[in-house]
């Protein structure tokens, strides 16, 4: 089964999809997106994704045209076609093809793009937990928007592979800690308080962050979101990251430092417990012997 795309409307295999070089997504960036995760054929969180895209989409001045409800469809539609059960979706909204000027066309026409591929196995051990390092955070002052300019972030990332470890974690004069490079970071401290960046224009607000918060408030663990010192980090007693494709990945080793006994602590492993549970209790329910637990290798 090949690779799916839509592409304003029009589906095809991926392979025959194909926007002009005149886009602005790729002349400017001049656009925004979303990742959404698939389980067992059913995308995850899908109407909090499409409500980020919304909000980017009218925070750069392009209000999303479908309404959500069709892009819903469309990925529905796409996920069907790919018969893929686990899968990533990549949604694109950009203020497409125009003579190149940096001002807006007159009549813009967007490209509306979503893609289906299928979702390699995770490289992060959920038991050894993962390394970050430390990169200064070169990012604009509108994080929040999820935006195709990710120049700062490929960057840091690649960097960080570079170093060997999994996630760059972005630190911001004046700010503090922000997040990783494709993920959101929570610190657990030395009395059970989990603390994460607050939601604002330094960082991404994750889809995923805010299940997590709302699970862990749920089981009875007090989350607050305030600015994270860089040595209040390094120093906590747990930490991990959280993202669509991430998950939640426990963090054991920070540069060359170890965080605490460089094992997923108990606050850490409690919240991926619950945060699988629930996330699989909003999804359809699993054919025997195929239960997501066991699809994720957790
Ligand atoms: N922060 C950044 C910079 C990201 O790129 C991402 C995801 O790609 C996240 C956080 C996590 O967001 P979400 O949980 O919605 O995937």
């Amino acid at each position: 089964m090949p690779d799916i795309a839509v592409l304003n409307g029009r589906i095809m295999p991926l392979s025959r999809a194909a926007v002009s070089v005149e886009d602005r997504g790729y002349t400017f960036g001049d656009g925004v997106y979303e990742v959404v995760r698939v389980y067992r054929g059913a995308p995850f969180l899908l109407r909090e994704h499409l409500e980020r895209f919304t909000r980017s989409a009218k925070a750069i001045g392009l209000p999303l045209t479908p309404a959500p409800a069709r892009w819903e469809r469309w990925v529905t539609q796409a996920i069907k076609a790919s018969r893929y059960g686990e899968a990533k979706i990549y949604c694109s909204f950009t203020r497409g093809a125009a003579p190149r000027e940096h001002t807006f066309p007159a009549v813009p026409k967007p490209t509306r793009l979503i893609t289906v591929r299928p979702l390699l196995p995770s490289s992060v051990d959920p038991h050894q937990g993962v390394r970050v390092v430390t990169l200064p955070d070169l990012r604009w002052g509108r994080c929040d928007i999820k935006s195709l300019n990710l120049l700062p972030n490929v960057l840091a990332k690649q960097e960080a592979k570079r170093r060997g470890a999994f996630e760059a974690i972005l630190v911001r004069p004046g700010v503090g800690v922000t997040e990783g490079a494709s993920s959101n970071l929570f610190a657990v401290l030395r009395d059970g308080t989990v603390q994460t960046p607050p939601a604002g224009p330094a960082i991404l607000t994750g889809v995923t962050r805010e299940a997590v918060i709302a699970v862990a408030r749920r089981e009875g663990v007090t989350v607050i979101e305030a600015p994270l010192d860089p040595d209040a980090a390094t120093g906590a007693a747990e930490l991990f990251l959280t993202g669509t494709l991430t998950e939640i990945a426990p963090v054991t080793r920070w540069d060359d430092r170890v965080v605490g006994d460089c094992r997923p602590g108990p606050v850490t492993r409690r919240l991926m417990h619950s945060f699988q549970a629930w996330s699989d209790a909003q999804l359809p329910r699993a054919s025997p012997g195929r239960s997501a637990a066991k699809r994720r290798r957790r």
